[in-house]
């Protein structure tokens, strides 16, 4: 099987909160297409290497992924972190939460500690999936506002219908978007 389909093949689609949820907790099951899913990871950025100095990982799922890469690229780690979560927060960026969750149609908010990004860095943003948009819309603001720039925004899943790449473009576009695993 495609390796690619073989790691999509370990996230089950789940009712959860009124949505199809795509339930990352499959794939830390597995630790096969685990492995396998943060080899293509480091596959893909691994070239990029010398252009970024920082991987942000948001809350929560993010933080599954973000810390390894940063172990197997030997890059510096930041949590980008829902708001009250953590010490030392210089800036936070609320946003239209659309999708899931349980105040759908509420706002959400996301901060940055002190530290995480110095002016001039480059660095790559990742999570395990985008919706609307709107988390990883509001890490890039977060990193922009401290100075940095958005080498690469990569996430394990798109759900392309709710246009989120397209949010993005709008906002941003000059960030490049990455999808490991496309819905087709
Ligand atoms: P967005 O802000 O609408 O793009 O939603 C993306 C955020 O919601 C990410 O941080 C995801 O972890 C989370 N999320 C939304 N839907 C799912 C899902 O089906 N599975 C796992 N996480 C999800």
């Amino acid at each position: 099987m495609d390796q690619k389909k073989q790691v999509a093949a370990c996230i089950p689609i789940v009712p959860f909160k009124g949505v199809a949820f795509y339930d990352i907790g499959g794939l830390l099951a597995n630790p096969t297409e685990f492995a396998l899913c943060m080899d293509l990871l480091v596959e893909l950025l691994t070239p990029l290497c010398d252009k970024f100095s920082a991987i942000g990982c948001f809350d929560a799922r993010g933080f599954l992924f973000g810390p390894l890469l940063g172990y197997r690229l030997n890059k510096k780690v930041f949590m980008l972190r829902k708001e009250g979560k953590m010490p030392r927060v210089i800036d936070t960026v609320t946003y239209g939460k659309e999708y899931t969750g349980d105040n759908k149609h509420g706002l959400d908010s996301l901060s940055i500690q002190e530290g995480s990004v110095n002016a001039g860095d480059s660095v790559i943003l990742i999570d395990d999936l985008m919706a609307t948009g709107g988390t990883m819309n509001a890490g890039v603001e977060l990193i922009k506002r401290a100075g940095g720039s958005v080498l690469m925004c990569v996430c394990l899943i798109e759900l392309g219908a709710l246009n989120g790449r397209q949010a993005i473009t709008m906002n941003h576009p000059d960030t490049p978007f990455f999808t490991l695993l496309s819905e087709d």
